[in-house]
């Protein structure tokens, strides 16, 4: 981020907390604490727990002084809720250099000597103050020998010494410690109580900002104080001029953030499945500096929010109340179903890490977004799979498409549904431009319902699949496949599906072809029939009697077979 060119202004150090009253969200424990002081109860050792910049140090160190401060006349006896900031104490302390305060960080001592050293420490009564305090810090981090030597120490503690512990961590603090301090749970602060403290502190600074900034930057800070005072600098940095108001505007560049309202149109694309209108978006995005990762966190958001807005309608957040946004993102929630809801969000997930690692994260960011289009409204791959292996009787659940997506997207579901073996033309749309391809079953199918059987053909007997997901395939050929097969397949999953596909060869390797797992399956069916004992018995008497074909007889009482030319029925007569 560009230099500050007005260092008087380095707010973070200005406004960082010396007492209490500075202490922004901490309402709980300014008040227990308050009532110990006044009650003369103060704890021999303090618990302070809660995510990375929520405080805690900053609160150990107010801690400290309170305990110590002697007042600005020197004459204080008494700790007090109120540290005055100015005596020897209290400066000291804030400084880092009060002897009788002592910080250490487990992180990077972890050892029972580093505990013996405090231990031993303990039985001095303090040089100046009137408590020794030492303040641990991520103390989860500390030995298990040294958590016993400490333990010691907690359950007699003599009355002039006082422990601090910070973490981050709790779970990993035993619980024989846990039970010796008072816990306090430092929480996030609300972005809203953020933004407000925000405002009321740009006020007294003569900042001028707009609300909507404030609320990106607290929204941006998580919670955390000191960040957003430092991207508050930042912000007043950015704008050249002074006296220039800062706008949301400026704040979202300056934070590498997209427009929600923009990544909102994204997401109603893909989930209509116009992925080309959602890439277009995203590029222009990008041109204006939009960072792929961040629109990916957005887009994450979004899917949170409209999550929520499902499961309890009116939710706030994401989306400010009473926005056009608002209104569109909750038109969107009542489309979506909350396990296409769900799937969006585990595609997000994983892709936010595939953008954060790639070499290029936009080309990543492309990639998440077409699996979000054509993955959002299937259902869990394993069902669909399984679906298909089963032949495809089983109905698609309903609750897994969504009931009322925003646009026709019938391939994968219509597909399932009847049946990859007898996929006709009449439930696969020829202009069905999103189709969603899962498998070989599924490109064979599209060959058959696109009127291409010399492809569907070859795709059958002459593939060995070696990887297939949305736009990419691979396989070995067979010995006989035509040469021109990756080629034409490119050409014709371009014109079927809507989309570019890379189509590669592998030398070796891959799964059995369509036609080898049916002869597979069918041989398994034989072998079984044969087991059946009326059948061995037939094939016992009559020597040089074989098997030419395996009925359903169920089945075929209520559907008589259907002639069906493509040699894929399950009844096969003998030649
Ligand atoms: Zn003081």
């Amino acid at each position: 981020m560009a230099p500050s060119p007005a260092p008087y202004r380095v707010l973070a150090r200005k406004y960082r907390p010396t007492d209490f009253t500075g202490l922004i969200g901490q309402e709980a424990l300014v008040r227990t604490l308050s009532n110990a002081f006044a009650s003369g109860r103060i704890a021999h050792a303090f618990m302070l727990t809660g995510v990375r910049g929520v405080g805690k140090t900053t609160t150990a160190r107010i801690i400290a002084r309170a305990l110590n401060c002697i007042g600005p006349d020197g004459r204080r006896t008494e700790p007090t809720i109120q540290p005055c900031g100015v005596c020897e104490p209290c400066v000291s302390i804030s400084e880092s250099r009060n002897v009788d305060v002592q910080e250490m960080d487990a992180a990077s001592r972890t050892g029972i000597d580093d505990i013996r050293e405090i231990i031993e420490g303990v039985r001095y009564a303090p040089v100046a103050a009137r408590y020794k305090v030492y303040i641990i810090d991520e103390v989860h981090m500390l030995s298990k020998q040294a958590f016993n030597g400490l333990l010691k120490t907690l359950e007699e503690p003599p009355p002039h010494v006082k422990f601090v512990f910070a973490t981050t961590e709790i779970r990993k603090v035993p619980v024989t410690v846990l039970s010796r301090c008072q816990r306090f749970d430092l929480r996030r602060i609300d972005s809203e109580e953020l933004a407000q403290y925000l405002a009321a502190l740009a006020e007294k600074e003569d900042v001028k900002i707009e609300q909507a900034a404030l609320a990106l930057i607290a929204r941006a800070a998580e919670g955390s104080a000191r960040d957003s005072l430092s991207l508050l600098d930042q912000a007043i940095a950015h704008t050249g001029d002074e006296g220039d108001i800062i706008t949301a505007a400026a704040v979202r560049a300056m934070l590498g953030l997209a427009d929600r309202g923009r990544v909102l149109d994204i997401f109603e694309k893909l989930m209509g499945a116009d992925v080309p209108a959602a890439l277009a978006e995203l590029k222009d995005l990008y041109d204006a500096g939009a960072d792929p990762l961040a629109v990916v966190q957005d887009l994450l958001e979004t899917v949170h929010f409209l999550t929520r807005l499902k499961v309890a309608p009116g939710a706030q957040g994401f989306f400010d109340g009473g926005s056009g946004e608002a209104g569109r993102a909750a038109a969107l929630a009542a489309q979506l179903s909350v396990a296409a809801l769900t799937r969006a969000w585990q595609i997000l997930m994983k892709g936010l890490f595939e953008v954060r690692d790639a070499t290029r994260p936009i080309l990543a960011c492309e990639m998440v977004l077409i699996r979000l289009a054509y993955g959002a409204e299937l259902p869990p791959t394993g069902k669909l799979v399984k679906d298909l292996l089963d032949g495809g009787a089983a109905p698609l659940p309903r609750g897994a498409a969504s009931p009322s997506a925003p646009s026709p997207r019938g391939p994968a579901a219509s597909m399932s549904a009847s049946g990859v073996r007898a996929a006709q033309p009449a439930v696969l749309p020829q202009e069905a431009p999103t189709a969603r391809v899962r498998s070989l079953e599924d490109i064979a199918a599209l060959a058959a319902a696109n009127n291409a059987p010399i492809l569907r053909v070859a795709l059958e007997n002459y593939v060995h699949l070696v990887h297939l997901e949305p736009g990419r395939i691979e396989f070995c050929p067979h010995a006989r496949a035509p040469r021109t097969l990756a080629g034409d397949l490119a050409q014709k999953l371009k014109d079927w599906t809507g989309m570019r596909w890379s189509v590669s060869i592998a030398s070796q390797g891959g799964a059995p072809t369509l036609a080898e797992q049916k002869q597979a399956a069918k041989t398994a069916r034989f072998e079984s029939a044969a087991q059946e004992p009326m059948v061995r018995a037939v094939l016992d008497r009559f020597p040089g009697a074989e098997i030419v074909s395996v009925r359903d007889i169920a089945r075929e009482d209520i559907t008589p077979a259907m002639p069906d030319g493509d040699g894929d029925s399950e009844s096969e007569t003998g030649h």
